[in-house]
């Protein structure tokens, strides 16, 4: 279910998707599990992994730094966290 109003950059879901894609492949194991570990959080293995391949394949969009998973539309969004 989607929330009216409410939308999402496809760019960003995609980028996300292509990094999870980098961490199944370099741990040899399938994307549904990296996919379900990443968007279930509190993954530290699978969170530090996503951010040092993000960078690697994304370097001009090092102001990013913060990602969520938004259920209802199963996208990803990422953000620039300042604290
Ligand atoms: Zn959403």
């Amino acid at each position: 279910m989607s929330v009216p109003g409410h939308k999402h950059q496809k760019q960003h879901s995609k980028m996300v998707r292509a990094v999870l894609r980098d961490i199944a492949n370099q741990l040899q194991h399938p994307y549904q599990e990296i996919h379900h570990r990443f968007t279930q959080g509190d993954d530290d293995q699978i969170t530090s992994l996503f951010w040092e391949l993000f960078y690697k394949r994304y370097a001009e969009h090092d102001a990013l730094n913060d990602v969520y998973y938004c259920p209802g539309c199963r996208s990803f969004i990422l953000e620039t966290y300042v604290p």
